[in-house]
């Protein structure tokens, strides 16, 4: 099964380099699908990549993702254990927000791989993916850390790793969003 899940994924990301559904293909050096274990029960989602993640081909790479490391090895996580997306799968231009259209054009990807993997819990990293995928007026400063289910699917949203980078006085809230989260995990069943 989880080979299978595999080969489904690896066929959509291969659609995925060679989308053109949106202006964003033309800035990209790569498209950055995801990257993760295709069983994953959690999975993270943040807006689109940077310009290190459009260089590289994986999300949250570079000090945002080195922070997000950081934050799931203080609760006993490991990053291979996850699955890591994002909204748009191109970069936007000098990193601003996914427009709503580019959003729009891209989320089949994103609801593709939910479908594949099945997480158990989603994790909206920052305003976009919360606005997006939990609610429209999702406010992160005040509703993050909350978890709510939406067809069966545990979700949460927390700070962006590059807002912390900025605003570190937020890293301690992360850190229990974080905590919860692995208390979270621990009570699903087998
Ligand atoms: Fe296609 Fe998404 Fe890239 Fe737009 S952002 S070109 S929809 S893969």
């Amino acid at each position: 099964m989880e080979q299978e899940t595999a080969a489904a994924l690896a066929a959509l990301a291969e659609r995925c380099r060679g989308c053109t559904a949106c202006p964003l293909c033309r800035g990209r050096r790569q498209a950055v699908f995801g990257v993760g274990n295709p069983a994953a029960r959690l999975l993270f989602v943040g807006e689109g990549p940077g310009e290190q993640e459009d260089r590289r081909g994986e999300p949250f790479v570079g000090p945002a993702g080195e922070l997000l490391n950081l934050y799931l090895k203080a609760v006993g996580l490991r990053r291979e254990e996850c699955y890591i997306a994002n909204i748009v799968k191109c970069r936007p231009p000098g990193n601003r927000d996914p427009l709503p259209e580019e959003q729009e054009a891209c989320l089949p990807f994103l609801r593709e791989q939910v479908r594949l993997i099945r997480p158990k819990i989603i994790v909206c990293l920052g305003r976009v993916a919360a606005c997006r995928l939990i609610r429209p007026d999702f406010r992160v400063t005040r509703e993050h850390g909350q978890f709510v289910e939406k067809k069966g699917t545990l979700m949460m949203g927390t700070f962006h790793p590059a807002a912390l980078l900025r605003g570190p006085q937020q890293k301690p809230a992360a850190l229990e969003d974080f905590m919860a989260l692995r208390d979270r995990l621990l009570a699903l069943p087998e």
